[in-house]
């Protein structure tokens, strides 16, 4: 709360000055976790119903703000997969592809608003399982996933307008494999785009973040979907790589890192398996003298610090124009001091937990090695919970543009800051990067967004925002960020063989 002083001088001006003292703090505003049900067990969805793992193996799933388990998923097999595969399979060659496309649509619809029916419930649980503050997964994520079903159930009978004189044919069955940060929006992303275009699906969770996407199963199950067109089995790398080297297998959408990515393109080399790879990133921000420069701050604080930097198109290399560099840092060194680190069910926080004990020791092995390569850090200096896996907010200042902070994917709520004089220049730095997933730019210049915004090796630039999403867009990479486009038209034709 802004605090009003009425200084003498001013006050005879009939001036207020307004003074903000940063050492206010909001009352708790947590979230009730009894607005959802999470069961202690949960099998495999196969074929409609729930199965047990071949191996009756289990795994815990953790909430990484307390480090106490929530619920323990089937660890599935290669024999498991055989068994989603098969049901999916059949599903396809049975009715899936047979039915009239308006039907396909209505069942599209229906998930879409059951999602929206339990929306509630599906954020608080993805904030317990993955530690995203309750505000982003009650306003972004939740939301977000149940337009991804409204919109492609749109398209299910309307493929020859987005193709227009091309029939389409599906590609069968499509092995889908996402990551921990957007548990519910990917399995959307993959899933919503597949049905409205007649594939079937086998989808894998992450590891640390599958209760979602079984609550997901449990919506599929109530939509009466038939049998087999979207199974959901959990498990970790092993249970991705079956899927990836099965035979029966048509396509496969993945979601996750570089590293894995690279896996997978090798292990489908030489098979007629269609990929979409969706993959790491580190994007520049850009902010020039002209740009409106608290707008600017605000959106580099939205851009890597909000979700903990979980985020593959989050905007962790900052390039500031020189003339302007002092009083950017003094306003991100503000900022960053009243963002709230802590409960991830409190709907005031902005920064919740690190998705895992092993993400935590990969942020800290790059906060050591960007002080080792002379860089200078600040961290905000808010108190962390004493359990769970937490990281303060913080940015590096005078980093190069070779040092691996700038250059190597953090995942985490870590800023690394570099200066430019020029357009040429700070074009140059921001394409001098493996990847090339996203990018922004601050100006108050229309023509220079678009000049920089054409030269730029990005799939996705914001101009003056950060980190907006919507299902018509198209969103995917060059580079080592990957290929193939998710959301909007370009998302249909990645699951469709365009005939005549
Ligand atoms: P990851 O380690 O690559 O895992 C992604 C998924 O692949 C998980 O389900 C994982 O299972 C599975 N997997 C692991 N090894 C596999 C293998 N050999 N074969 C098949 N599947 C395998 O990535 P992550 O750490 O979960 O996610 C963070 C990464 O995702 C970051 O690099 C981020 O930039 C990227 N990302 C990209 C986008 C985008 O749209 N471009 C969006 C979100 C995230 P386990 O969980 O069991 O390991
Ligand atoms: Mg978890």
């Amino acid at each position: 709360m802004p605090v009003v002083t009425k200084k003498k001088a001013a006050a005879k001006k009939n001036v207020i000055k307004l003074k903000f003292d940063t050492n206010w703090s909001y009352a708790p505003a947590p979230e009730s976790k009894s607005a959802a049900s999470i069961n202690s067990q949960y099998d495999l969805f196969i074929n409609g119903g729930w199965q047990k793992p071949s191996s009756k193996k289990y795994f815990n799933t953790i909430n990484p703000a307390t480090e106490e388990t929530l619920s323990e998923v089937a660890d599935a097999s290669e024999t498991d997969v055989n068994k989603a595969v098969t049901a999916a399979r059949n599903a396809y060659e049975k009715y899936w592809k047979k039915i009239p496309a308006k039907e396909r649509g209505k069942y599209i619809f229906r998930i879409a608003r059951m999602i929206q029916e339990k929306a509630r419930e599906l954020a608080i649980i993805e904030t317990l399982d993955g530690g995203k503050p309750i505000r982003e997964s009650r306003d972004f994520d939740v939301p977000t996933a149940a337009n991804h079903f409204f919109y492609y159930a749109g398209w299910a009978d309307k493929l020859e307008y987005a193709f227009p004189n091309r029939r389409t044919e599906p590609l069968g069955v499509a092995g889908q494999i996402i990551p921990w940060n957007f548990p519910l929006l990917m399995a959307a992303w993959k899933i919503a785009p597949a049905l409205a275009t007649g594939n079937t699906v086998v989808l894998k969770p992450a590891e640390t973040t599958p209760l979602t996407a079984l609550k997901l199963a449990e919506i599929i199950q109530e939509s009466d979907l038939p049998p087999g067109v979207v199974n959901i089995i959990t498990g970790a790398g092993a249970t991705g790589a079956a899927m990836v080297n099965h035979p029966d297998i048509n396509k496969i959408v993945f979601t996750g890192s570089t590293e894995v990515g690279k896996i997978i393109q090798r292990a489908i080399a030489g098979t007629n398996k269609k990929v979409t790879l969706e993959l790491g990133g580190k994007a520049a921000n850009i902010i020039f003298e002209d740009a409106p420069i608290d707008q600017a701050v605000e959106g580099v604080i939205n851009g890597i610090y909000f979700n903990q930097g979980h985020v593959c198109c989050a905007g962790s290399r900052l390039y500031v124009q020189e003339s302007i560099v002092k009083e950017v840092i003094r306003k991100l060194k503000d900022r960053i001091e009243t963002l709230i680190v802590g409960d991830p069910l409190d709907k005031n926080t902005d920064i919740g937990a690190i998705n895992s004990q092993q993400q935590l020791e990969t942020i800290h092995k790059y906060l050591k090695l960007g002080k080792q390569e002379g860089a200078e850090m600040y961290e905000s200096s808010c108190r962390l919970p004493s359990k769970g896996f937490w990281c303060r907010p913080t940015m590096f200042t005078n980093v190069a543009q070779s040092s691996r902070i700038a250059q190597e994917e953090i995942f985490g709520p870590v800023l690394s800051i570099l200066t430019f004089r020029t357009d040429d220049e700070v074009i140059e730095k921001a394409n001098n990067s493996p990847y090339g997933l996203s990018a922004g730019v601050w100006t108050d210049k229309g023509s220079k967004i678009f000049n920089m915004t054409k030269r730029m090796r990005a799939g996705v630039i914001w101009a003056n925002t950060f980190n907006k999403f919507d299902p018509t867009s198209p969103f995917g990479g060059y580079k080592e960020s990957g290929f193939g486009r998710e959301g909007g038209l370009h998302g249909l034709s990645a699951y469709v063989n365009l005939i005549g």
